[in-house]
């Protein structure tokens, strides 16, 4: 396992990514409307990103076609933004974003990042969705609090696991949260469901790591597809799937929730 453990002379960077990618979500899903197609949503991310002198992470890595991942309804995550997806009233987006500050750091060139996600609604919807968005986001917060040195990953799938097994919500294994190094997605993996670990080794947390949270609740069953763009995750049942996710910076004394405005 290869966990990058940062220096404290370059945790003002890794806040400096975190807000900006804070800052964009905020932006896309304050601008979701119905009658705009996804692909308005990721030009004015992108936009947003490069007027700040930063980098969308995403753009590029590992092939993905856009800035912004833009998942509606059924889909999870990595769906691809497009000029034809139109949002309607009912819809529900889960944005995910990244945002790459590139700066200098013992003479070598490092890429910071904060990644980070939310699920919003567009106009009205039903009761059981919008209690799986309140969930989910709650779960994100009851790992955070478990991400801190001295503790352990298993801790913080424990306490995700938890909220989604309490409302009998399908929780996505495939996926999950995430250490952050200079080319993105790196070890350990954070996984929301605790058996995991039945046959994976627990890590302890410490302070320098960087790392992703990111809980995936489906109203339905656990089960995910890929479509054939190679990209977009759908829930196996077509029912609906929420996913929230900030980027902590874990220091001696305290971790930072990086991407919080
Ligand atoms: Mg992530």
């Amino acid at each position: 396992m290869s966990i990058t453990l940062f220096h404290k002379d370059q945790f003002e960077a890794i806040k400096k990514a975190g807000l900006l990618a804070g800052k964009a979500l905020d932006l896309a899903c304050r601008s979701v409307k119905a009658g705009m197609s996804t692909w308005d949503l990721d030009q004015i991310a992108e936009e947003w990103i490069r007027s700040q002198g930063a980098i969308p992470t995403f753009k590029g890595y590992s092939g993905f076609p856009a800035s912004l991942c833009t998942s509606v309804n059924q889909e999870v995550v990595h769906g691809i933004p497009n000029k034809k997806k139109i949002l309607k009233e009912g819809d529900i987006v889960s944005l995910d974003i990244g945002v790459t500050v590139k700066e200098k750091f013992d003479g070598t060139e490092w890429g910071y990042i904060g990644d980070t996600a939310r699920t919003v609604t567009v106009g009205e919807v039903s009761n059981s969705v919008k209690k799986l968005l309140e969930d989910t986001d709650l779960s994100l917060y009851e790992g955070i609090k478990c991400c801190k040195a001295g503790m352990t990953i298993k801790d913080i799938s424990i306490a995700v696991e938890k909220v989604a097994k309490k409302n009998n919500y399908g929780i996505v294994r495939m996926f999950g949260g995430h250490g952050i190094g200079p080319k993105y997605h790196s070890d350990p993996f954070i996984p929301n469901w605790a058996d995991y670990f039945s046959f994976n080794d627990n890590t302890e947390i410490k302070p320098g790591m960087l790392l992703c949270i990111e809980p995936m609740f489906n109203l339905g069953g656990d089960d995910v597809r890929k479509l054939k763009d190679d990209w977009t995750i759908v829930t196996a049942d077509h029912k609906m799937s929420a996913h929230f996710e900030h980027t902590i910076l874990i220091t001696e004394n305290e971790s930072i929730v990086t991407t919080k405005i």
